[in-house]
C-alpha cells in the first residue's frame, strides 16, 4: 500500500512574517514527493499566501463549535484562516493544558465533523517507556478517539511523538520508531482493517536533515511532524527532500 507521505512543520509559539516568506521561497523552489503542511501560530494563517503546494494546519482547535469560550479557536475560524488540518493532542497541551483523551477524542470529532483533517498526536514519556509500557500508553490514547469513532481513522493522521525526544535533540532511532508505527498500525487495523493501510503515521520528536532520510526508509514512517527544524526554512526543505519512496525497506 503506497502512502502520499506528509511533512508537517509545527512553529509552536514562534514564527514572524518574514519566516513566511523565508519558508515559502525555499519550498517553492523543491520538487519533493511528499505534502507539505506547516503550522504557524494561528495569528499567522491569514499572512501565508494561497497555495497549492503548502497546506495550513492549526496547533490546536476548541472542541466546542462556537460560543463563550474565550481564548479558544474553533474549527471554522481556523478554516476561514486558512487551515485544512490541524494538531490535536500535542504532548505540550496534554502536559501544560491538562488536555485529557476524552476531550482529545472530542476534538477530532469537532475537526472531523468541520471538515478539517486531525493531525492526532500520540507518544509516551521516558518514564513510560523505561517502564515498557509504550504500547499500553499510545493502544490508550488511540482507543479513547477510534473505540468509538472507528469511522474517523479515514479522515485522520496519527503522529507518533515519544515525548523523550520532542526538543531533546535525542531522536528515536529509524528502528524504534519503526516498531511503534507498525505497533499504531496494528492497533488501528482492530478499528477499520482497510482505513489502517491508508491512515499516514507521521515521527516527531528531534527530526532534522540529519537524520530524517534513514528514519523516511521505514515502511511505517509516511513523513514526520517537525519542530525545531521546521523553523530553519533550508534545513526543512532539505528535510522535505529527503523523503523518497525508492529509499523505502
Ligand atoms: C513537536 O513539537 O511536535 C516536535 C516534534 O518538536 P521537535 O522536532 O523540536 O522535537
Amino acid at each position: 500500500m503506497s502512502r502520499k507521505a506528509l511533512i508537517a512543520a509545527n512553529w509552536k509559539m514562534n514564527g514572524t512574517k518574514a519566516l513566511i516568506e523565508a519558508v515559502n521561497n525555499v519550498l517553492a523552489e523543491i520538487d519533493t514527493e511528499a505534502e507539505l503542511l506547516i503550522c504557524p501560530p494561528a495569528t499567522l494563517l491569514p499572512f501565508f499566501p494561497p497555495s497549492n503546494k503548502v497546506a495550513l494546519g492549526g496547533q490546536d482547535v476548541s472542541a466546542a463549535v462556537s460560543g463563550a469560550y474565550t481564548g479558544q479557536l474553533s474549527a471554522s475560524l481556523l478554516k476561514e484562516a486558512g487551515a485544512t488540518y490541524s494538531l490535536i493532542g500535542h504532548s505540550e497541551r496534554r502536559q501544560y493544558q491538562f488536555e485529557t483523551d476524552a476531550l482529545i477524542a472530542e476534538k477530532v470529532v469537532t475537526a472531523v465533523t468541520a471538515g478539517l483533517t486531525p493531525v492526532l498526536c500520540v507518544g509516551e514519556t521516558l518514564q513510560e517507556r523505561q517502564q515498557e509500557k509504550t504500547q499500553q500508553v499510545i493502544a490508550k490514547q488511540l482507543a479513547a478517539v477510534y473505540a468509538s469513532h472507528p469511522e474517523l481513522l479515514v479522515k485522520s493522521v496519527i503522529a507518533y511523538e515519544p515525548i523523550w525526544a520532542i526538543g531533546t535533540g535525542e531522536s528515536a532511532t529509524p528502528e524504534q520508531a519503526q516498531e511503534t508505527h507498525a505497533f499504531i498500525r496494528d492497533v488501528l487495523q482492530s478499528y477499520d482493517n482497510v482505513a489502517a493501510q491508508q491512515v499516514r503515521i507521521l515521527y516527531g520528536g528531534s527530526v532534522n536533515a540529519e537524520n530524517s532520510a534513514a528514519l523516511f526508509t521505514q515502511p511505517d514512517i509516511d513523513g514526520a511532524l517537525v519542530g525545531g527544524a521546521s523553523l530553519k526554512p533550508d534545513e526543512f526543505a532539505q528535510i522535505c527532500l529527503n523523503y523518497q519512496t525508492s529509499a523505502k525497506e
